[in-house]
């Protein structure tokens, strides 16, 4: 089974789903609130079900993706986080470039959610395929 690519995964309900959800918990009208939420999306080897586990909130511009959890049958196929700062009060919402250096060396596709939609950095699919380390495959 090849891993799903970011298009095919971005067009998946169970991400869509878990992108609403975080952009909600993500505070965006909240001045002092307002935090980077994100987190994992899997791909079950044997079933090819896409399932999303949350990371710990995060700060203003800041979330740590470093620990996937590790789910039976699972490959970490992308990882998903928002940029909760308006783009209306004049923050940039594009990727930063630690996003950028990170999900290149990450192996697997990043989602970027802003409020000007989301952003697709990284490689196409995860490198390797749905083989090697169920976390990160590099
Ligand atoms: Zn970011």
């Amino acid at each position: 089974m090849d891993a799903p690519t970011a298009a095919e995964l971005e067009a998946h309900p169970v991400v869509q789903a878990a992108f609403v959800a975080a952009w909600a918990d993500t505070l965006p009208d909240d001045v002092v609130l307002r935090h980077e939420e994100g987190g994992y999306i899997y791909t079950n080897a044997t079933t090819g079900e896409i399932l999303t586990r949350r990371a710990p909130p995060g700060g203003r511009d800041a979330l740590d993706l470093s620990y996937p959890p590790l789910l039976p049958d699972c490959f970490l196929v992308a990882t998903f986080h928002t940029h909760p700062n308006p783009s209306r009060l004049g923050f940039d919402p594009t990727p930063s470039s630690d996003d950028y250096i990170e999900a290149d060396g990450s192996g697997v596709p990043w989602f970027v959610v802003t409020d000007v939609g989301v952003f697709v950095i990284g490689p196409d699919s995860r490198v390797g395929g749905l083989s090697g380390p169920p976390g990160y495959p590099i």
